[in-house]
């Protein structure tokens, strides 16, 4: 059988051995926001690593689906955290990357794309925090191997141009449905939790936790991929449909991945505060708490502090 990995994954070639380490103990996907949010194993890190495997080895067809599937990916790295055998994964799938674009592979996958309607304002170019975007020959460009996938450059684009397709449950429409359906669904519904999923995003058993151990329900804790992306629409909305508040959570200023995400993150809310004092809602209804990556006890503590106050202040009326 011919074999492909000597002239066509010569950038995954390093990791052949990384590849081997994985002992497919699936610790990873109780952690991927993208299993998450499928429930497909094919989505899961370990799948991930199993078809860079059968591509380098070459017992894996090369197709548009399995090329697709190494450029979903948010970069949050948590199950290189959660993995018994070390693997960085993350390294692996940009260097699988590589070696698909230099196959004429590009996704999107999770990586953005640029609308035709663009208006060349070059404000995404300025504020990726990747250096993924560029203006090339054909207008604003994303390089699919730098982009990891955050999503600023869509927060940020006043044309609406810059885009994420693939959005596994965590863009703005995806956000505000969710919530939407949860205020709607609960009648003891009180919070909407935005989490990022770098500072603390329950694991899979987390979520499962019997409701009485889970406060009745009466929030819902949703994952984003940088605080500081989250939209005034996606803030403002679950107090049209009757919250009593909103949290949000982000990663100390030093620790953001994404440069200054925490920082635009307590902007906006300082921003949408003023509006609710302007409305005469309490703004302590709407609040920005800084978790450290993984910090399971203290993200629980700041959403029964903020429950607990807002039973205080009991609904809007
Ligand atoms: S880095 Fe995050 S999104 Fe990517 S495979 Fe790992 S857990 Fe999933
Ligand atoms: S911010 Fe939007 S409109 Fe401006 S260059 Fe980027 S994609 Fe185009
Ligand atoms: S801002 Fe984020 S999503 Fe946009 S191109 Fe840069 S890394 Fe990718």
């Amino acid at each position: 059988m011919e074999t492909k990995k000597a002239t066509r994954f010569n950038h995954l070639q390093k990791w052949e051995s990384t590849l081997a380490a994985c002992i497919r103990c699936g610790y990873c996907f109780e952690h991927c926001p993208l299993f998450k949010f499928t429930g497909w194993e094919s989505d899961a890190p370990r799948a991930k690593l199993i078809t860079a495997f059968g591509l380098l080895s070459g017992e894996l067809e090369l197709s548009e689906t399995s090329a697709d599937k190494m450029f979903n990916c948010f970069y949050c790295r948590r199950c290189e955290a959660a993995c018994s055998s070390g693997v960085t994964l993350t390294d692996v799938f940009t260097d699988a990357k590589k070696d698909l674009v230099e196959m004429g592979y590009t996704g999107p996958g999770t990586t953005s794309i640029t609308e035709p309607y663009c208006a060349q304002c070059l404000l995404c170019v300025q504020s990726c925090p990747h250096e993924a975007r560029s203006h090339g020959e054909n207008g604003i460009e994303t390089d699919p191997v730098k982009c990891q996938s955050c999503g600023i450059c869509v927060e940020i684009c006043p044309a609406e141009a810059a885009k994420i397709v693939h959005t596994f449950g965590t863009g703005k429409a995806d956000l505000i449905d969710a919530s939407n359906r949860f205020l709607d669904t609960h009648t003891s519904a009180k919070a909407i939790v935005f989490a990022c999923n770098w500072s603390y995003y329950p694991d899979l058993q987390a979520s499962r936790l019997p409701e009485s151990e889970t406060h009745d329900r009466d929030y819902e804790i949703y994952v984003n991929m940088c605080a500081g992306r989250l939209e005034t629409e996606t803030l403002m909305a679950p107090f049209i449909n009757h919250a009593w508040g909103v949290l949000v959570s982000c990663c100390p200023e030093d620790d953001c991945q994404h440069k200054d995400g925490g920082k635009r993150a307590k902007k906006q809310v300082a921003r949408l505060q003023s509006i609710l004092k302007s409305l005469d809602i309490d703004p302590e209804r709407l609040q920005v708490v800084e978790i450290p990556n993984g910090d399971k006890t203290l993200f629980q503590a700041e959403i029964d502090t903020f429950i607990d106050r807002l039973n205080a202040l009991g609904p809007i009326t």
